[in-house]
């Protein structure tokens, strides 16, 4: 029990140190033989299953002679647990677990609009492949990695697949772009982020990338926004990215970061689009648009990508059109 008190504590300071995250709220519960096998039979689970975690009890269970011990720890407390404590995901499985027939919802493909958030086609997925590699993870960089392995080779085709999806994933979209997007507010190092993002950005548009004029993060000024050098505030709010290119106008929505891609030759219209028609309580009257408004003010925001003087080209432009109107 010393060694494994070791190992935990080893274990802490990993998940502190790469994702500044804690456990707060989880306990880790080691039951005997007797204990285990009482659980298994009255909660119905799975004769070869060594360890579970209870959402709703924030309780992760394992059974203290398995023989996978040290990783089934890990798999249950750290990774479960994490998701279920600190992800956007994990506490709407929570809140789903609350109510009835959890099954229904989290094995379920994602819809339409809820697949903008998480790596997996399901909530369990989600789940299941976060924990399962950080179990890979946490055994790995606390000198447990040849007993992982005999567990690993005795998984089935799917928990493997499922496995080498998050990894790829987390190779493709490196670590504050993968735990972002799995609904984790993650502590960022802000030279890191330019480049992340930017390189987040050149594999999702592939050679589009090369159509970009200007990447701007509209709400960089916001003193509530990236506090702590956080992403996120309480109210969840998204990352939001303008980019001004030679690509289509169009606007992406991933959960945890929102893209405004404006083409430029519309910008270089603009006549009257500097004032749009909004309706108020039944009559019509006229607005500055929201984009040339914001235009205006584009020395206030971060600049991520693009130069300076692209910048004061569109600020002349547009200083131009307010006169002409
Ligand atoms: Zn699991």
């Amino acid at each position: 029990m010393e060694n494994l008190e070791k190992i935990l504590g080893q274990a802490y300071s990993v998940i502190k140190a790469e994702f500044d995250l804690e456990l707060k709220d989880s306990k880790l519960l080691i039951y005997s033989r007797e204990d285990w096998l009482e659980l298994i039979k009255e909660h119905n689970i799975d004769k070869n299953r060594e360890g579970i975690y209870v959402p709703e009890e924030y309780s992760a269970i394992v059974y203290e002679k398995s023989k996978f011990l040290i990783p089934e720890i890990f798999h249950n407390f750290f990774g479960h647990g994490l998701f279920i404590e600190n992800s956007r995901i994990g506490k709407k499985i929570l809140e789903i677990s609350k109510k009835a027939k959890i099954e229904d919802v989290i094995y379920r493909e994602k819809d339409e609009n809820e697949k903008n958030i998480g790596i997996a086609s399901s909530y369990y997925n989600d789940y299941e492949g976060f924990a399962l590699w950080i179990e890979e993870m946490l055994c790995s960089k606390t000198g447990n990695y040849k007993i992982w392995q005999e567990k690993y080779s005795r998984f089935g085709e799917e928990e493997k697949e499922l496995l080498n999806f998050f990894k790829n994933s987390y190779n493709i979209l490196q670590k504050f772009v993968f735990m972002s997007q799995l609904g984790f507010n993650v502590k960022y190092n802000p030279l890191k982020l330019r480049l992340e993002l930017i390189d987040y950005l050149k594999k999702q548009y592939g050679n589009f990338f090369e159509n970009i004029k200007l990447i701007i993060i509209k709400n960089f000024s916001e003193n509530k926004f990236f506090k702590d050098n956080k992403i996120f505030d309480d109210s969840n709010k998204k990352l939001d990215l303008l980019i001004v290119s030679k690509n289509q106008t169009k606007k992406y929505d991933f959960g945890w970061i929102e893209i405004s891609e404006i083409n430029e030759n519309e910008i270089k219209n603009i006549t009257c689009g500097i004032f749009e028609k909004v309706e108020e309580g039944g009559s019509w009257r006229s607005r500055e648009s929201e984009f040339y408004s914001f235009l205006k003010r584009l020395g206030e925001y971060k600049i991520l990508y693009g130069n300076k003087d692209y910048v004061e080209e569109l600020k002349e432009l547009l200083t131009n059109k307010t006169q002409t109107f």
